[in-house]
């Protein structure tokens, strides 16, 4: 049998075919495994290799070596799980305009010119071959063994080059790519090759794409008979291949439809570990002794909601009995409640605590920043009235303390609340997420309440556990950023989730518009007019800009406003900020510019405060209790206002800059206004195009008010790879296929399937092949990414 390719390097030995291969290959495309006896024509003695083999025997020394350095690549199943990332056709070419200076790139493409001649600097000569996708052009050059590279590269050839993309002198070049030459005159040969697919894997410039593919061609090769992680019934329900012939299908497909087989089945592999470490995971949780805090009739919570001013949502009742019976087990409850910006989760909270105090306990909330700790503090004490004024003349008789802790409170204020919390007298402790970490001891902590924050890691259990001394309290993580329901069956996977998806009563709809500063400078005068309105008409009004200003730089999530972004914009973070526009644009408009030129400009005489997470605490809590009492007329102000706080007065805002900021962040942003009865506005100014892929995503946020759709549209914008990819930057990928988007169905799927199985037996002793695999997944710190998301 001839080879495919004729070779275009002589000192590579690349058989792209073995003699044996093509027979083993066809019988493993009509077995759901593999062969396990050696193909014919195949010496007998020959080992066969399993996924466990470490490289360096199947594929030799260098090569492994290089796989090593290049991906981390240690075994054959590492190599096998190296998925190609698109596959081309002979005669397919690269669309070479498309390229970018600093990738590396495998193009396939057509030798259209060579020319040689003899350089100025130095002795030598100097070949160029330019080659054409049939439009755009790419030069290749080369600068020693000039005529060797000349003979094999003659015009009309087609070959894959791989580089580095450059400019030099004005062109696209690659400098000393590697190649390899697609043979023209075998082509003739067979229908069979014509059809075949040609893959294309992540390559570096040491292990081309062509390298990777004799590699693995060679592992599948000797390969026996692989462990199936997939249970056979599985499989069976859903029309899955078994593991060898989908890594027979992904890395030499016949065709495009064996090809997405295989990928379906190995997505299934991902999506199944990931599930069976989450129910795993929930079910060890689930079994972990806490004290049950049962509803106790006639105490603060009974007290609570007879001074409750409103009465609850049906969904704020739903979610509040969910919850009360969770506190009612002797395990610990883990729920995450989600409820768009003002659905009123707050309360839910608060009840939740109330319940956990009458039953002898006390309970911590902890809130992103100090601004939003302060906030709630005051509501809570607000809400409670005489019942959290223990020990004051003022309090009630069955009445608790609330305490605040904040890193930057007065010592003697801070030795007091440390010790009501020590000593019980404290029913509440409010603080922020840090308090976690700190030396805070608490008599008996019977629930935590996390507010704001999505991420809740292993180190942050871990800390609870050692402040609830051997049992586990309840925890309760509350968000306002809704998540996808993908998103929340992966990442969050082992929470369980109460939504509150409407509002309370009374709520005004909250307009949006895009203000195209740059097209229309008038419009932007007419934002500045209506704020001039809204304060006339006694309301207040936000600014808010992407940047702090002073010595800082960058834009939202380059620590413009370091704490109070990062913490409370975690899945935005997460997701990873996108960078559609290249190009130089001018820096964000930042806080500490705007507010004097609004103060002397377009808001002279207006009340005006300023608020950004670089203010000390007392002045970042002066300010807000100067907005909040209606001492100020407009908080020019960082993103520190995203988050939770309350001001049903202020009913409008100007984002400046809007296009610097995440959709689901810029949805945030706008719950702050249309709190009270009065009507919200929300003006988002902008200096981008329309067109623009940034102007349509403000253009979508000003379309709708659906903030799950938001923040689907949101995790669309983003390449997937950044979704999981970010979390995980470095190391070998869990998941390389799975996308959370497309993927939900599956998704869903494998975690029924995986709790089916982890129910009916823990460990897994049943499926071998399954254990071994989320073992090995979870011994490559990937448990650190699963525990840290
Ligand atoms: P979020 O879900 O954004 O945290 P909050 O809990 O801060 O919302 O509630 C927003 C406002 O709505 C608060 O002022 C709160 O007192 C009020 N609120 C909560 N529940 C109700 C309700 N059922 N009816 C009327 N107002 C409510
Ligand atoms: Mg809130």
């Amino acid at each position: 049998m001839p080879p495919r390719h004729r070779q275009g390097q002589p000192w590579k030995d690349i058989r792209l075919r073995a003699p044996g291969a093509n027979r083993s290959r066809q019988r493993a495309r009509h077995t759901r495994t593999p062969p396990s006896a050696p193909p014919p024509g195949r010496l007998s003695f020959e080992p066969m290799a399993s996924l466990d083999e470490p490289l360096r025997g199947v594929v030799g020394g260098k090569a492994a070596a290089r796989a090593e350095k290049a991906f981390g690549l240690r075994t054959s199943g590492d190599l096998l799980r190296h998925y190609p990332r698109r596959y081309v056709r002979r005669g397919d070419l690269t669309d070479l305009a498309s390229l970018r200076d600093g990738e590396d790139v495998t193009v396939f493409a057509q030798v259209a010119k060579v020319t040689s001649r003899r350089m100025k600097a130095r002795r030598g000569r100097l070949l160029e071959v330019t080659v054409t996708d049939g439009s755009a052009r790419l030069a290749l050059t080369f600068f020693n063994k000039v005529e060797y590279w000349e003979r094999q590269l003659s015009p009309g050839r087609h070959g894959m080059f791989a580089g580095r993309v450059s400019t030099f002198a004005g062109k696209r070049q690659l400098a000393h790519p590697e190649f390899k030459l697609l043979s023209a005159d075998d082509a003739d040969k067979a229908a069979e090759y014509a059809a075949e697919l040609i893959p294309v894997y992540p390559a570096t410039r040491d292990f081309s794409s062509w390298d990777i593919e004799k590699c693995v061609r060679v592992v599948l090769d000797t390969l026996g008979e692989v462990d199936d992680p997939l249970p056979e019934a599985v499989r069976e329900r859903h029309g899955l291949d078994g593991l060898g012939t989908a890594l027979l299908g992904i890395h030499r497909p016949a065709d495009l439809a064996e090809a997405d087989r295989a990928r379906t089945r190995l997505k299934w592999d991902e999506a199944l570990m990931l599930q069976a470490v989450l129910a795993q995971r929930r079910r060890a949780a689930a079994a972990l002794p806490a004290t049950a805090r049962p509803n106790r009739a006639g105490g603060l919570l009974d007290a609570f909601d007879a001074r409750l001013p409103f009465s609850l949502t049906g969904g704020q009742r739903d979610a509040g009995g969910i919850i009360a019976a969770d506190l009612a087990r002797t395990h610990p409850m883990h729920r995450l409640l989600q409820g768009e910006v003002g659905s009123g989760k707050t309360v839910i909270a608060v009840r939740a605590m109330l319940q956990v105090i009458d039953a002898g306990g006390q309970a911590a909330l902890l809130a992103p920043t100090e601004v939003l700790a302060q906030q709630h503090y005051r509501s809570i004490t607000d809400l409670l009235g005489p019942f959290g004024q223990a020990g004051r003349l003022d309090g009630a008789d069955q009445a608790t303390r609330v305490a605040l802790l904040t890193g930057s409170q007065g010592a003697a204020a801070r030795r007091e609340a440390l010790l009501d919390a020590a000593s019980g007298a404290a029913g509440i402790v409010v603080g922020t997420h840090a308090l976690l970490t700190e030396h805070v001891q608490f008599a008996d902590l019977g629930m935590v309440v996390i507010d704001e924050q999505h991420r809740f890691g292993v180190e942050q259990r871990d800390a609870l556990r050692e402040k609830a001394r051997g049992t586990r309290p309840h925890v309760l993580v509350m968000t306002a950023t809704p998540i996808p329901r993908t998103v929340a069956m992966t990442v969050y996977g082992d929470l369980d989730t109460s939504t509150l998806t409407e509002l309370p009563a009374g709520r005004s709809p909250i307009a949006t518009h895009v203000v195209p500063a740059a097209e229309r400078p008038r419009f932007l005068e007419r934002a500045w007019e209506r704020i001039r309105e809204e304060v006339a008409a006694g309301r207040q009004a936000y600014v808010v800009c992407p940047r702090i200003g002073g010595d800082d730089a960058g834009g939202p999530g380059s620590g413009a406003d370091g704490p109070a972004h990062a913490d409370a914009d975690d899945l935005e973070s997460f997701l990873g900020e996108d960078e559609e526009d290249a190009g130089p644009r001018r820096p964000p408009l930042a806080v500490l510019d705007l507010a004097p030129a609004l103060a002397e400009g377009p808001l002279a005489g207006l009340r005006l405060r300023v608020l950004h997470g670089r203010l000390p605490a007392e002045e970042k809590d002066a300010a807000m209790r100067a907005f909040a009492g209606g001492l100020a007329d407009v908080l020019v102000a960082t993103t520190v206002v995203e988050v939770g706080v309350d001001v049903p007065n202020a009913t409008a805002m100007v984002v400046m800059d809007a296009d610097r900021f995440g959709v689901s962040q810029l949805h945030q942003l706008r719950g702050r206004v249309g709190r009270g009865s009065e009507p919200g506005l929300c003006l988002l100014v902008t200096e981008t195009a329309e067109g623009t892929k940034a102007r349509d995503r403000l253009d979508a946020v000003a379309a709708t008010l659906d903030g799950f759709r938001l923040a689907r549209l949101d995790l669309e914008q983003r390449r997937e790879g950044d979704v999981l990819g970010a979390a995980q930057a470095g190391r070998k990928r869990s998941l390389r296929l799975l996308t959370l988007l497309s993927d939900e169905a599956l998704i869903g799927q494998a975690r029924e399937e995986a709790t089916a199985l982890v129910e009916a037996d823990p460990e897994l002793a049943s499926q071998p092949a399954l254990a071994a695999a989320i073992g090995s997944l979870l011994d490559e710190e990937q448990a650190e990414f699963l525990e840290k998301t």
